[in-house]
Protein backbone atom coordinates (compact mmCIF):
# COMPACT_ATOMS: atom_id res chain seq x y z
CA UNK A 1 0.00 0.00 0.00
CA UNK A 2 2.26 2.81 0.78
CA UNK A 3 5.35 2.75 -1.25
CA UNK A 4 9.07 2.35 0.00
CA UNK A 5 10.44 5.94 1.12
CA UNK A 6 13.36 5.94 -1.19
CA UNK A 7 10.89 6.15 -4.33
CA UNK A 8 10.04 9.92 -3.44
CA UNK A 9 13.43 11.27 -4.19
CA UNK A 10 12.92 13.41 -7.05
CA UNK A 11 13.84 12.89 -10.75
CA UNK A 12 13.68 17.35 -11.04
CA UNK A 13 12.93 20.13 -9.10
CA UNK A 14 9.60 20.30 -10.70
CA UNK A 15 9.06 16.59 -9.95
CA UNK A 16 10.32 17.25 -6.50
CA UNK A 17 7.94 20.59 -6.02
CA UNK A 18 4.74 18.20 -7.09
CA UNK A 19 5.74 15.32 -5.20
CA UNK A 20 6.08 17.61 -2.09
CA UNK A 21 2.57 19.38 -2.57
CA UNK A 22 0.63 15.71 -3.21
CA UNK A 23 2.03 14.77 0.15
CA UNK A 24 1.03 17.77 1.87
CA UNK A 25 -2.54 17.63 0.88
CA UNK A 26 -2.72 13.36 1.16
CA UNK A 27 -1.46 14.32 4.72
CA UNK A 28 -4.42 16.60 5.08
CA UNK A 29 -1.57 19.38 5.55
CA UNK A 30 -1.84 23.21 3.89
CA UNK A 31 1.13 24.47 1.69
CA UNK A 32 2.12 27.87 1.40
CA UNK A 33 3.68 28.75 -1.54
CA UNK A 34 5.99 31.80 -2.08
CA UNK A 35 6.99 32.79 -5.59
CA UNK A 36 10.65 33.54 -6.41
CA UNK A 37 10.25 37.75 -7.51
CA UNK A 38 12.73 36.83 -10.84
CA UNK A 39 14.18 33.87 -11.11
CA UNK A 40 12.99 30.68 -13.71
CA UNK A 41 13.68 27.52 -14.14
CA UNK A 42 15.08 26.13 -17.31
CA UNK A 43 12.13 25.39 -18.55
CA UNK A 44 11.18 29.21 -18.38
CA UNK A 45 8.79 28.58 -15.30
CA UNK A 46 8.38 30.30 -12.11
CA UNK A 47 10.46 28.72 -8.60
CA UNK A 48 8.68 28.65 -5.65
CA UNK A 49 9.89 27.97 -1.96
CA UNK A 50 7.12 25.92 -0.27
CA UNK A 51 6.48 25.81 3.36
CA UNK A 52 3.97 23.57 5.48
CA UNK A 53 3.28 23.41 8.96
CA UNK A 54 2.01 21.29 11.56
CA UNK A 55 0.66 21.59 15.06
CA UNK A 56 -0.60 24.67 16.98
CA UNK A 57 0.52 28.05 15.90
CA UNK A 58 1.17 29.15 19.40
CA UNK A 59 3.32 25.74 20.15
CA UNK A 60 6.66 26.40 22.75
CA UNK A 61 8.09 23.78 20.98
CA UNK A 62 8.78 23.40 17.20
CA UNK A 63 11.15 20.94 14.58
CA UNK A 64 12.16 22.87 11.33
CA UNK A 65 13.74 20.64 8.60
CA UNK A 66 15.09 22.68 5.32
CA UNK A 67 15.81 21.36 2.04
CA UNK A 68 17.42 22.86 -0.56
CA UNK A 69 19.46 25.65 1.14
CA UNK A 70 22.52 24.10 -1.53
CA UNK A 71 20.03 24.30 -4.62
CA UNK A 72 20.98 20.70 -6.07
CA UNK A 73 21.75 19.23 -2.75
CA UNK A 74 17.53 19.42 -2.18
CA UNK A 75 16.84 16.21 -4.08
CA UNK A 76 18.39 14.51 -0.56
CA UNK A 77 16.02 16.80 1.25
CA UNK A 78 13.04 17.12 -1.09
CA UNK A 79 12.90 13.21 -1.12
CA UNK A 80 13.13 13.25 3.06
CA UNK A 81 10.39 15.60 3.34
CA UNK A 82 7.89 13.72 0.94
CA UNK A 83 8.94 10.56 2.54
CA UNK A 84 8.34 11.76 5.68
CA UNK A 85 4.87 13.03 4.85
CA UNK A 86 3.89 9.85 3.18
CA UNK A 87 4.91 8.08 6.44
CA UNK A 88 2.65 10.57 8.11
CA UNK A 89 5.46 12.02 10.43
CA UNK A 90 3.66 14.29 13.17
CA UNK A 91 4.84 16.45 15.76
CA UNK A 92 4.32 15.37 19.44
CA UNK A 93 1.18 17.16 20.95
CA UNK A 94 1.28 20.67 21.74
CA UNK A 95 4.52 21.20 19.66
CA UNK A 96 5.02 21.85 15.41
CA UNK A 97 6.66 20.84 13.05
CA UNK A 98 7.41 23.15 9.95
CA UNK A 99 8.95 21.85 6.76
CA UNK A 100 10.66 24.20 3.92
CA UNK A 101 10.82 23.08 1.15
CA UNK A 102 13.44 24.44 -1.86
CA UNK A 103 14.72 27.49 0.58
CA UNK A 104 17.29 27.82 -2.78
CA UNK A 105 14.49 26.80 -5.86
CA UNK A 106 17.33 28.35 -8.87
CA UNK A 107 19.94 25.96 -7.25
CA UNK A 108 17.58 22.92 -7.12
CA UNK A 109 15.80 23.41 -10.89
CA UNK A 110 19.22 24.64 -12.53
CA UNK A 111 21.67 22.01 -10.57
CA UNK A 112 23.81 24.64 -8.72
CA UNK A 113 24.65 25.03 -5.34
CA UNK A 114 24.62 28.96 -5.51
CA UNK A 115 21.25 30.73 -6.26
CA UNK A 116 20.65 33.27 -9.18
CA UNK A 117 22.98 35.94 -8.29
CA UNK A 118 26.11 32.94 -7.28
CA UNK A 119 25.31 33.37 -3.74
CA UNK A 120 26.18 30.42 -1.55
CA UNK A 121 23.06 30.97 0.94
CA UNK A 122 24.93 29.17 3.58
CA UNK A 123 27.43 31.93 3.96
CA UNK A 124 24.67 34.43 3.25
CA UNK A 125 24.08 35.09 6.80
CA UNK A 126 26.56 37.69 7.88
CA UNK A 127 26.88 41.37 8.71
CA UNK A 128 27.22 42.80 5.16
CA UNK A 129 28.43 46.04 6.35
CA UNK A 130 31.53 44.01 7.53
CA UNK A 131 31.76 40.67 6.30
CA UNK A 132 34.68 38.16 7.43
CA UNK A 133 37.60 38.51 5.91
CA UNK A 134 39.06 34.77 4.18
CA UNK A 135 42.74 35.51 2.79
CA UNK A 136 43.22 32.36 1.78
CA UNK A 137 40.35 32.42 -0.58
CA UNK A 138 41.94 35.96 -1.83
CA UNK A 139 45.17 34.54 -2.31
CA UNK A 140 44.08 31.04 -3.90
CA UNK A 141 41.13 33.17 -6.03
CA UNK A 142 42.28 32.69 -9.68
CA UNK A 143 42.90 28.88 -8.85
CA UNK A 144 39.62 28.44 -7.22
CA UNK A 145 37.61 29.99 -10.09
CA UNK A 146 39.70 29.09 -13.12
CA UNK A 147 38.88 30.66 -16.54
CA UNK A 148 40.64 28.00 -18.14
CA UNK A 149 38.97 24.42 -17.97
CA UNK A 150 41.65 22.72 -20.42
CA UNK A 151 43.72 20.14 -19.07
CA UNK A 152 46.11 22.47 -19.25
CA UNK A 153 44.46 24.87 -17.14
CA UNK A 154 43.57 22.39 -14.29
CA UNK A 155 46.76 21.07 -14.12
CA UNK A 156 48.41 24.73 -13.62
CA UNK A 157 45.62 25.60 -11.44
CA UNK A 158 45.20 22.54 -9.38
CA UNK A 159 49.39 22.88 -8.62
CA UNK A 160 48.71 26.36 -6.87
CA UNK A 161 45.88 24.33 -4.55
CA UNK A 162 48.23 21.87 -3.87
CA UNK A 163 51.17 23.82 -2.99
CA UNK A 164 48.79 25.88 -0.44
CA UNK A 165 47.57 22.52 0.86
CA UNK A 166 51.23 21.49 1.41
CA UNK A 167 52.56 24.71 2.82
CA UNK A 168 49.37 25.51 5.32
CA UNK A 169 47.82 21.85 5.39
CA UNK A 170 44.58 20.19 3.93
CA UNK A 171 42.43 21.66 6.66
CA UNK A 172 43.37 25.20 6.00
CA UNK A 173 43.15 24.17 2.51
CA UNK A 174 39.38 23.26 2.41
CA UNK A 175 38.39 26.48 4.91
CA UNK A 176 40.48 28.87 2.45
CA UNK A 177 38.32 27.25 -0.57
CA UNK A 178 34.90 26.41 1.27
CA UNK A 179 34.75 28.21 4.61
CA UNK A 180 32.98 31.51 2.78
CA UNK A 181 34.36 34.60 0.95
CA UNK A 182 32.74 38.34 0.12
CA UNK A 183 35.73 39.77 -2.24
CA UNK A 184 34.69 37.75 -5.33
CA UNK A 185 30.60 37.53 -6.47
CA UNK A 186 31.92 35.28 -9.71
CA UNK A 187 33.79 32.73 -7.77
CA UNK A 188 32.75 29.76 -5.12
CA UNK A 189 31.29 29.86 -1.70
CA UNK A 190 30.41 33.23 -2.35
CA UNK A 191 28.63 35.28 0.93
CA UNK A 192 26.84 37.42 -1.44
CA UNK A 193 26.73 41.64 -0.62
CA UNK A 194 23.40 41.77 0.77
CA UNK A 195 20.85 39.33 2.67
CA UNK A 196 19.66 36.97 -0.34
CA UNK A 197 15.51 36.43 -1.43
CA UNK A 198 16.11 33.13 0.58
CA UNK A 199 17.19 34.58 3.46
CA UNK A 200 14.52 37.44 3.33
CA UNK A 201 11.72 34.62 2.80
CA UNK A 202 12.99 32.16 5.59
CA UNK A 203 12.83 35.48 8.03
CA UNK A 204 9.55 35.62 6.89
CA UNK A 205 8.46 32.05 7.30
CA UNK A 206 10.19 31.91 10.96
CA UNK A 207 8.47 35.13 11.63
CA UNK A 208 5.01 33.23 10.68
CA UNK A 209 4.83 29.79 11.70
CA UNK A 210 7.50 29.90 14.86
CA UNK A 211 7.79 33.14 16.53
CA UNK A 212 5.94 31.88 19.44
CA UNK A 213 8.44 28.95 19.76
CA UNK A 214 10.60 28.79 22.71
CA UNK A 215 12.62 26.13 21.84
CA UNK A 216 13.30 25.25 18.41
CA UNK A 217 15.12 21.93 16.99
CA UNK A 218 16.16 22.69 13.30
CA UNK A 219 17.62 20.09 11.00
CA UNK A 220 18.71 21.30 6.63
CA UNK A 221 19.92 18.69 4.96
CA UNK A 222 23.41 18.68 2.98
CA UNK A 223 24.73 16.78 0.38
CA UNK A 224 28.29 16.33 -0.58
CA UNK A 225 30.84 15.43 2.11
CA UNK A 226 32.06 12.27 3.46
CA UNK A 227 31.59 8.56 2.67
CA UNK A 228 28.58 7.61 0.03
CA UNK A 229 25.78 7.05 1.73
CA UNK A 230 27.08 8.16 5.18
CA UNK A 231 26.87 11.10 7.51
CA UNK A 232 26.96 13.38 9.88
CA UNK A 233 24.84 16.30 11.82
CA UNK A 234 26.95 19.54 11.48
CA UNK A 235 26.83 21.52 14.08
CA UNK A 236 29.22 24.45 15.14
CA UNK A 237 29.65 24.95 18.23
CA UNK A 238 32.54 23.25 20.37
CA UNK A 239 32.60 20.43 23.01
CA UNK A 240 31.32 21.91 26.65
CA UNK A 241 29.06 24.38 25.48
CA UNK A 242 25.12 24.17 25.73
CA UNK A 243 24.55 23.53 22.13
CA UNK A 244 26.85 20.58 21.18
CA UNK A 245 25.72 18.94 24.77
CA UNK A 246 22.00 19.34 23.42
CA UNK A 247 23.02 18.22 19.76
CA UNK A 248 25.06 14.91 21.26
CA UNK A 249 21.89 14.74 23.52
CA UNK A 250 20.08 13.84 20.85
CA UNK A 251 22.10 12.28 17.99
CA UNK A 252 24.87 11.14 19.86
CA UNK A 253 28.12 10.70 18.24
CA UNK A 254 26.76 11.55 14.83
CA UNK A 255 26.85 15.56 16.34
CA UNK A 256 30.19 16.86 14.78
CA UNK A 257 31.77 20.16 15.93
CA UNK A 258 33.34 22.02 12.94
CA UNK A 259 35.22 24.81 15.35
CA UNK A 260 36.59 21.71 17.54
CA UNK A 261 37.42 19.95 13.88
CA UNK A 262 35.32 16.90 14.72
CA UNK A 263 33.66 17.12 11.31
CA UNK A 264 34.44 16.66 7.66
CA UNK A 265 33.51 20.62 7.56
CA UNK A 266 35.59 23.96 7.84
CA UNK A 267 34.27 25.87 9.68
CA UNK A 268 31.81 28.36 7.83
CA UNK A 269 31.12 32.09 8.45
CA UNK A 270 27.37 33.12 7.35
CA UNK A 271 25.84 29.87 7.88
CA UNK A 272 21.90 29.71 8.30
CA UNK A 273 21.61 28.80 12.10
CA UNK A 274 22.81 32.64 12.55
CA UNK A 275 20.61 33.86 10.40
CA UNK A 276 17.80 32.06 12.23
CA UNK A 277 19.19 32.26 15.62
CA UNK A 278 19.26 36.11 15.08
CA UNK A 279 15.49 36.27 13.35
CA UNK A 280 14.46 34.13 16.71
CA UNK A 281 16.56 35.98 19.51
CA UNK A 282 15.77 34.63 22.83
CA UNK A 283 14.71 30.85 21.58
CA UNK A 284 16.42 27.69 22.67
CA UNK A 285 18.11 27.10 18.74
CA UNK A 286 19.64 23.43 18.04
CA UNK A 287 20.65 23.56 14.53
CA UNK A 288 22.57 20.92 12.93
CA UNK A 289 22.88 19.92 9.00
CA UNK A 290 22.63 16.36 8.24
CA UNK A 291 25.45 16.38 5.72
CA UNK A 292 25.24 13.19 3.53
CA UNK A 293 28.14 11.48 1.58
CA UNK A 294 28.37 11.44 -2.12
CA UNK A 295 31.88 11.63 -4.06
CA UNK A 296 35.30 12.61 -2.90
CA UNK A 297 35.89 16.35 -2.00
CA UNK A 298 38.46 16.78 -4.81
CA UNK A 299 35.69 15.63 -7.36
CA UNK A 300 33.46 17.91 -5.81
CA UNK A 301 35.42 20.82 -6.11
CA UNK A 302 36.22 19.68 -9.53
CA UNK A 303 32.39 19.66 -10.62
CA UNK A 304 32.25 23.16 -9.04
CA UNK A 305 34.62 24.69 -10.85
CA UNK A 306 33.02 23.49 -14.11
CA UNK A 307 29.68 24.90 -13.09
CA UNK A 308 31.45 28.52 -11.98
CA UNK A 309 33.25 28.34 -15.13
CA UNK A 310 30.01 27.64 -17.01
CA UNK A 311 27.85 30.31 -15.39
CA UNK A 312 30.98 32.97 -15.21
CA UNK A 313 33.25 32.88 -17.65
CA UNK A 314 32.20 30.05 -20.67
CA UNK A 315 31.85 31.96 -24.49
CA UNK A 316 28.78 29.43 -24.71
CA UNK A 317 26.80 26.57 -24.12
CA UNK A 318 28.36 24.18 -25.19
CA UNK A 319 29.13 22.41 -22.19
CA UNK A 320 25.94 23.22 -20.23
CA UNK A 321 23.88 20.41 -20.56
CA UNK A 322 27.04 17.95 -19.61
CA UNK A 323 27.95 20.69 -16.74
CA UNK A 324 24.49 20.49 -15.30
CA UNK A 325 24.51 16.31 -15.61
CA UNK A 326 28.01 16.45 -13.68
CA UNK A 327 26.60 18.76 -10.69
CA UNK A 328 23.28 16.73 -10.39
CA UNK A 329 25.56 12.85 -10.00
CA UNK A 330 28.19 14.90 -7.77
CA UNK A 331 25.46 16.36 -5.30
CA UNK A 332 23.22 13.19 -5.99
CA UNK A 333 23.58 9.62 -5.77
CA UNK A 334 20.68 8.40 -8.01
CA UNK A 335 20.65 4.92 -7.11
CA UNK A 336 18.53 2.95 -4.94
CA UNK A 337 21.23 1.63 -2.29
CA UNK A 338 22.36 5.04 -1.69
CA UNK A 339 18.97 6.35 -1.35
CA UNK A 340 18.02 3.86 0.84
CA UNK A 341 20.98 4.32 3.14
CA UNK A 342 20.74 8.12 3.79
CA UNK A 343 16.74 8.12 4.22
CA UNK A 344 17.39 5.80 6.97
CA UNK A 345 20.09 8.05 8.73
CA UNK A 346 17.21 10.90 8.16
CA UNK A 347 14.74 8.75 9.59
CA UNK A 348 16.56 8.42 12.64
CA UNK A 349 17.71 11.36 13.20
CA UNK A 350 14.22 13.74 12.36
CA UNK A 351 12.80 10.92 14.60
CA UNK A 352 15.37 11.65 17.37
CA UNK A 353 14.40 15.72 16.99
CA UNK A 354 10.85 15.16 17.56
CA UNK A 355 11.41 12.59 20.28
CA UNK A 356 13.51 15.51 21.72
CA UNK A 357 10.94 18.05 21.50
ZN1 LIG B 1 25.34 21.93 1.47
Amino acid sequence: MSASPESYFPQDYRGARKAFIAACEAAGVDVIARVHPSAKGPDGKPLFLDVCAMGPRDAQKALLLICGTHGVEGYFGSGVLTGLLRGRVAPPDGARLVMIHALNPFGFAWNRRVDESNVDINRNFVDHASPPANPGYDELADAIALRDVSDAGFAHADAIMAAYAKQHGQAAWQQAVSGGQYTHPDGLFYGGDRESWSAHALRAVLREDLSRARKIIAMDFHTGLGQSGAGEMIIEAAPGTPIHDRARAIWGSLAASTSAGESLSAPLTGTIDHGVAQFLPGTELTFAALEVGTVALEQMVRALRLANWQDRFAPDGRRAAEISKLMRDTFYTDTPAWKRAVWALAEKTVNRALAAL
